[in-house]
């Protein structure tokens, strides 16, 4: 639920029952603002993504857009971008609006090693096309090495700037595997991603 200002409810009134709703104080003014007859309706849509790519060597590891210095990189049709695809599916799924297979289907040549930044840029029209505005992501990876800390702050820039979202509203962690699984042994990297978004004032 969002509060409107007072005024603007106001002028959504019929005419007839404007006068009976103005305040004459401030006070007044604060108390009808309080309470709930000057709300409208907000509707809230949570989504989750995941993605794994198996690494290996003579490829470049990108996350979240970020070229990582590292001998091995994930395998895939595009650049293997695990995060933004997760991020992409987290968005796509809070709208219901499918997931990223299905919007750059990796049988395309279009996307051979395209950038995933382009998929989520256009994961972000699509949104704003259905009446919907991003409210946060979080997002996880899962890497054995190298070690990411020193690059989020740039892929949080990175995925923020092509959403048009301040980098506040974009959250990422970085996580090994404990010498445990395949992700552990090195041998692929995985992400996990949740998204909240919000509809539109109209
Ligand atoms: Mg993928």
């Amino acid at each position: 639920m969002k509060r409107l200002t007072l005024r603007r409810a106001v002028r959504r009134l019929p005419k007839s029952e404007r006068a009976s709703h103005t305040p004459r104080t401030t006070e007044e003014s604060q108390f009808r603002i309080h309470n709930s007859e000057f709300r409208i309706h907000t509707s809230y849509r949570v989504g989750i993504g995941n993605d794994l790519h198996r690494l290996a060597a003579g490829r470049k590891l990108i996350l979240g857009g970020v070229h990582i210095p590292f001998d091995k990189g994930p395998v895939g049709h595009s650049d293997g971008d695990a995060l933004i695809h997760a991020i992409c599916d987290a968005l796509l799924g809070a709208a219901a609006l499918g997931d990223v297979g299905q919007h750059f289907p990796d049988t395309a040549p279009a996307w051979h090693d395209a950038s995933s930044l382009i998929f989520l840029r256009q994961v972000g029209r699509l949104l704003a096309a259905a009446g919907y505005k991003i409210v946060n992501i979080d997002s996880t990876v899962g890497l054995e090495k190298p070690k990411l800390a020193p690059h989020i702050p740039r892929m949080v820039k990175k995925i923020a700037a092509v959403l048009h979202l301040k980098p506040s509203q974009v959250s990422l962690k970085a996580k090994t595997g404990e010498g445990l699984g395949a992700i552990g042994r090195g041998e692929a990297v995985r992400a996990d991603a949740v998204a909240l978004i919000q509809t539109i004032e109209p």
